[in-house]
């Protein structure tokens, strides 16, 4: 049996997690391969080192000083080595870093180095082996991900050592050049390696005991959720639920490994499981509510649109040729709406609007502007009757407006778009239909 064992940087933000990370390691003998972050946050405020290797690295690139950044990254690592009372010192490492920082070898080799060094600190407290994410993970010379190469190389690399620490967040394109992934790209290292030993779980440990059902910046105290199936945290992930990188689900999915998230402060806690599927039945009709704002609409009506062959094809065109992705585009008899992305629309709306206009020739354009989409997503919506009814209903008595709504062909989930300023409320309302009134 093989566990692999991802652990967050605010895990590892210290001596003391480092502690209690080694005590929930050393209670499982399963927990044969570790794939650490960078320290994170040791209180709210501090920096995490990730953020302090790009700045200096800005600094480097720049022609400027940048000795004093460094140090206080160093500073970071040896007092958790101290604070271990390892014998490791990090000198030569630190001082190719600063010989390639001058280099000028690039933002992804400068962040990656957080996770390297961890990783290096890592495996000796344990006592594993330390293998460089440089020779097992592999991106190609576009920057993709090279899935293929990778689980070929590293599931023999990891087979033959049996117990290892690969540092998340980074591989190496063909000609050597680092390369990482994007932001909390860790917990998709942690994936690919659960992928390469065909672990049983691959458990991801964080600050928080799992999924919560909605937001808790926007619900006190929400639920938390025990069984989720890859296809509604998908969904959820999408639409702006943040915990796990939401490519982190498919090299696990593909071959049914199961996820657990789980509490680094409360290991006790359960967390929650991340499943192919489940015979569990949801606690509620609703598995969880995400959501995001800062959406815009593209209305276009024509005069007989229906039966134009290719018409949505050459608005979608319209905005190909530019180069922005769509979100939705509900459509009704002469009319079709495309929701995108606020903040990329913006600086080319006027190539868009020109382009439908001389492709599709359309009647009317309109945009509008500061909408928020929020997915209702759960397995349990299919088998139940009236969800979306109690969805709109308490929408309704809050007095919320509906701009768009959405149901997947999966049946899994709602979209809804209101206003940007109903965002709140519109999930207080749902939050509060079917899991405070437990319909
Ligand atoms: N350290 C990286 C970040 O801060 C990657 C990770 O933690 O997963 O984004």
């Amino acid at each position: 049996m093989a566990k692999v064992v991802k652990f967050g940087g605010s895990s590892l933000a210290s001596a003391e997690q480092f502690q209690k990370v080694g005590d929930i390691i050393r209670a499982d003998k399963h927990r044969r391969f570790v794939v650490p972050s960078a320290p994170g946050k040791r209180f709210s405020g501090d920096t995490k080192v990730t953020d302090m290797l790009y700045a200096c690295y800005d600094l480097a690139a720049a022609g400027k000083s940048f000795s004093k950044e460094l140090k206080a990254i160093k500073a970071r690592y040896d007092e958790i080595i101290e604070g271990l009372m390892l014998e490791l010192s990090l000198e030569e490492e630190f001082k190719t870093i600063e010989k390639n920082f001058k280099a000028k070898m690039g933002r992804d080799y400068a962040a990656s180095r957080g996770e390297y060094l961890n990783g290096i600190v890592m495996a000796k407290y344990l006592g594993y082996e330390f293998i460089d994410a440089a020779t097992v993970i592999f991106f190609d010379e576009k920057g993709e991900f090279d899935a293929e190469k990778t689980n070929a190389i590293l599931s023999h690399r990891l087979t033959e050592c049996g117990l290892a620490v690969v540092p998340g967040f980074y591989g190496a394109k063909p000609d050597g050049t680092v390369k990482t992934f994007s932001r909390g790209g860790s917990d998709v290292t942690g994936s690919i390696v659960a992928k390469a030993v065909r672990a049983d779980v691959y458990e991801n440990w964080t600050d928080v005991s799992g999924f919560m059902i909605a937001d808790p910046r926007i619900i006190d105290s929400p639920e938390s959720i025990d069984v989720i199936t890859y296809k509604e945290l998908r969904e959820l992930s999408y639409m702006g639920a943040s915990v796990l990188h939401e490519d982190a689900i498919f090299p696990v999915r593909q071959e049914g490994i199961p996820i657990n998230i789980r509490n680094t402060n409360k290991p006790d806690d359960k967390g929650t499981w991340i499943v192919g599927s489940t015979c569990q039945k949801s606690k509620y009709v609703i598995t969880g509510i995400a959501g995001k704002k800062g959406f815009c609409s593209v209305y276009i009506e024509k005069d007989m649109m229906n039966s134009e062959i290719g018409f949505g094809r050459k608005v979608l065109q319209a905005f190909e040729d530019q180069g922005i992705s769509f979100e939705h585009v509900p459509s009704g008899i002469d009319t079709m709406t495309v929701f995108v992305h606020q903040d990329e629309f913006m600086n080319k709306e006027q190539q868009v609007v020109a382009g439908i206009h001389r492709l599709a020739k359309p009647d009317v354009i309109e945009i509008e502007a500061d909408i928020a989409l929020i997915a209702v997503v759960g397995r349990g919506m299919k088998s139940t009757r009236g969800t979306a009814g109690r969805i709109f209903s308490a929408l309704a008595h809050n007095r919320i407006n509906v701009k768009m709504i959405d149901q997947g062909s999966s049946e899994q989930n709602i979209i809804i778009g209101v206003a940007d300023s109903d965002f709140e409320t519109a999930i207080k309302a749902i939050y509060d239909i079917f899991v405070t009134t437990k319909l």
